[in-house]
């Protein structure tokens, strides 16, 4: 008897770890820079290193172009979405046209929920809206996918509210991404991350939080008691000692200034890979760092460069991980994957910056502009669809190149629904 249940247990063993042994790509990243455009990555990687070209991403193998246009975009002027006669093949610094500035322009930009959603269920949809289509039937998201089998955890990071329109629409359906209550309800009841880690507003949540099975806790706690505290409980994680750093200006010497006791992007990412590893079982992570847009609305340079550094800093974190050795995770089984949702602020160089130099703040006295720097300039205040990058490494990280060059020829580009693609085809083969 004895032995039939040690057999019994034996089978049972490997039974599961053959299922999970089948799976070729057990860890999965979607990094995502909202608002982050091409010309944004310049801008970083010339005051790191004063040249362009090497933030993290820039050494990945695969390296492309996506679009982030959405059902909003079309019009009888614009009915592809994306134009490449006017707008060109390739996105600014490489491409630069009166033509293609205008086009980005006059045509209405895609917003975070409908990118997202493109990248989460494959489908294109009207901006504002949350994984539902225009017929009005909700969407499968990547994240419904994985609930539905079971084998994949899933986690949502942003530096933003847990519930906007980017984690939203990997883990809610909603007419309106302003519904915010019922994406947070919908997201903490039904969808059920294993890990959370965002900011949050309602206060109220907190018990329903802990209603559903989570142990929760403050981001504060993330450098001292809670990377000890090991659980089989689902984590949800408030950020409240997050904000952006500030490059420092100091010609040929980069750095950047943290408030005192705030966490980096790069502690909490590692944070949450460590705590995803220690459930041992496969996931999917999805990372936004949200601050890269609003420093573009506001076209202040100085804090878009310290949002995308700290995107690049939690990559190359995750990457020194990866190849440590230190984990189980390998470019075997690992896939790591950094884009943005669309590009914001269309910022343009009148001249190349040096390492560690920034253009001066604009200053203003009331109305009048006392100080201007014109090094560079930006020509929008809004979204644009301007293509952005689509970087990946590791394991699955090759299906990207099934997808160049089928919506538009001869060119680098994907669609941001092939996002979808390659993260159903890595994690349910
Ligand atoms: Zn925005």
């Amino acid at each position: 008897m004895k032995f039939l249940k040690i057999f019994c247990l034996f089978i049972l063993l490997f039974t599961a770890s053959n299922l999970i042994g089948d799976i070729s790509t057990k860890y999965v990243f979607l990094f995502i820079g909202d608002g982050m455009s091409i010309s944004g990555e310049f801008a970083t990687s010339l005051y790191l290193y004063g040249t362009d070209k090497k933030l993290i991403w820039n050494s990945f193998p695969v390296k492309f172009f996506s679009t982030t246009w959405s059902l909003t975009s079309i019009n009888k002027s614009n009915p592809d979405g994306y134009d490449t006669s006017s707008a060109g093949l390739l996105p600014y610094p490489y491409y630069s046209t009166e033509l293609a500035d205008n086009y980005f322009k006059n045509t209405p930009p895609t917003d975070s929920s409908a990118s997202a959603t493109a990248m989460s269920t494959g489908y294109k949809i009207q901006n504002g809206v949350v994984c539902i289509d225009n017929n009005g039937k909700s969407l499968q998201n990547i994240f419904d996918i994985l609930n539905k089998k079971n084998i994949y955890n899933t986690c949502l990071i942003t530096t933003t509210l847990f519930y906007s329109a980017t984690p939203a629409s990997f883990s809610s359906h909603n007419i309106s991404r302003n519904n915010y209550k019922e994406i947070a309800e919908e997201i903490l009841s039904v969808t059920k991350p294993e890990i959370i880690i965002g900011c949050n507003e309602y206060f109220y949540l907190n018990d329903f939080v802990k209603q559903n099975g989570y142990y929760i806790a403050d981001s504060i706690d993330i450098k001292n008691t809670l990377p000890f505290y090991t659980t089989d409980k689902k984590i949800f994680v408030t950020l409240s000692n997050y904000s952006v750093p500030q490059p420092k200006k100091m010609k040929n010497n980069p750095g950047f200034s943290y408030k005192d006791n705030a966490l980096s992007f790069s502690d909490i990412v590692t944070f949450a890979t460590i705590k995803l590893l220690e459930k041992k079982k496969p996931f999917l992570a999805v990372i936004e760092q949200s601050d890269i847009d609003s420093a573009n609305h506001d076209n202040d340079y100085h804090s878009m460069v310290g949002s995308v550094y700290e995107l690049h800093d939690a990559v190359n974190s995750l990457i020194k991980l990866i190849q440590s050795n230190q984990t189980d995770m390998n470019w075997q089984n690992t896939l790591v994957i950094v884009t943005a949702d669309h590009a914001t602020g269309m910022l343009r160089f009148n001249e190349n910056l040096a390492k560690g130099q920034l253009p001066h703040k604009m200053i203003f006295a009331g109305k009048n502009l006392l100080k201007i720097d014109r090094t560079v300039k930006y020509k929008s205040k809004n979204h644009t669809n301007e293509l952005v990058g689509l970087y990946a490494i590791g394991a699955g990280s090759e299906l990207f190149n099934k997808y160049i060059g089928l919506t538009h020829k001869n060119s680098q580009i994907i669609d941001n629904t092939d996002i979808f693609k390659v993260l159903k085809e890595v994690t349910t083969k």
